[in-house]
């Protein structure tokens, strides 16, 4: 199904996403299995990532997941939190285990996602899952990039021999992006912050991805006529009143949205789709 609207409405396909996750953890139980069971590691009081394992717990509630929270002081100490990963490594109750990032200064956050079993890694950081993407291997994909396809697929259909720019190379959104682009056959730039006239290479792209994580850097001009914007980006910013905070994207909308056929909004677009693959990433852990 292709969507013809110019907001792409990520609540409402993560909405279905996650309702067609619950029904198959109702029909996996219904033939006798578990229910699939994530450990969720929090590390520390950050209080972006308290109201993101916040959200992800619910979400797993609604889908009939279980989820398991070990939460643990700040001070914390690697070797600790090292153990907490093998015994959950060990554990034959536990499909999925997530370890929220950040981590505090004295733990080695790459360690850590290291440690976690390939089989295991929901998050899809592990430097195996990272190889199995970039060779067109089956394994665990990143979840906002994942999101992000969903998408794409969602409002696009086929994306073959489309001309995409990622803006961004990181190994959680940016690579993982290009990956998956490149295996859904779109001709695949990847930008950064070492890059040369951006505005240029985004006017090219039939799809636009951003995440760069600065607020609107992404302008109206820059966007091509009929172009797909996707804004992974999550900024929080001063309100023009003076009161209290927003949240903007990496794109400002009200320019790119005058120009482009699709965009995502900043809230209420990539960032539910984020936590719907997390579920669909447990669903699949528990299935192996
Ligand atoms: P990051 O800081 O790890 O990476 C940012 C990337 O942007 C880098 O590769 C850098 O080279 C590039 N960059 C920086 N300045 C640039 C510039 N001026 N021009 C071009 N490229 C530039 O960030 P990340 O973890 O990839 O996250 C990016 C954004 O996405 C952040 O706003 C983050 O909050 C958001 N995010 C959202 C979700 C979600 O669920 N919606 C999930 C993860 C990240």
């Amino acid at each position: 199904m292709t969507a013809t609207g110019l907001i792409i409405d990520g609540k409402a396909i993560a909405a279905r996403l996650r309702a067609d996750i619950a029904q198959q953890v109702i029909a996996r139980m219904a033939a006798g299995a578990r229910a699939p069971a994530l450990a969720v590691v929090l590390v520390g009081e950050d209080p972006a990532s308290q109201v993101y394992v916040k959200n992800k717990i619910e979400a797993c509630r609604q889908a009939g997941i279980t989820s398991i929270e070990h939460r643990r002081d700040t001070s914390l100490s690697e070797a600790d939190l090292l153990d907490l990963v093998a015994r959950l490594n060990a554990d034959p109750a536990v499909d999925g285990i997530l370890v929220q990032l950040p981590l505090p200064p004295q733990i080695d956050a790459q360690k850590v996602i290291s440690a976690i079993s390939p089989e295991k890694d929901v998050d899809g950081f592990h430097p195996v899952n990272a190889g199995r993407l970039a060779t067109g291997l089956d394994g665990f994909v990143p979840c906002t990039p994942l999101g992000c396809l969903r998408l794409l697929e969602q409002t696009l259909g086929d994306i073959s021999g489309a001309e995409a720019l990622v803006i961004g190379r990181s190994n959680i959104v940016g690579r993982p992006m290009a990956s998956l682009l490149i295996g859904a056959s779109a001709t695949v730039t990847v930008a950064h912050s070492r890059s040369r006239d951006l505005p240029e290479l985004a006017r090219r792209a039939d799809i636009l991805i951003a995440a760069v994580g600065r607020p609107e850097m992404v302008r109206g001009h820059w966007v091509k006529p009929g172009a797909t914007v996707i804004d992974v980006g999550i900024n929080r910013v001063a309100r023009e009143s003076g009161t209290g905070t927003r949240l903007v994207g990496d794109v400002c909308f009200t320019e790119a949205a005058e120009v482009a056929a699709h965009i995502t909004p900043v809230p209420g677009g990539v960032g539910p789709m984020t936590i719907a693959c997390l579920l669909e990433n447990t669903l699949k852990a528990a299935a192996h």
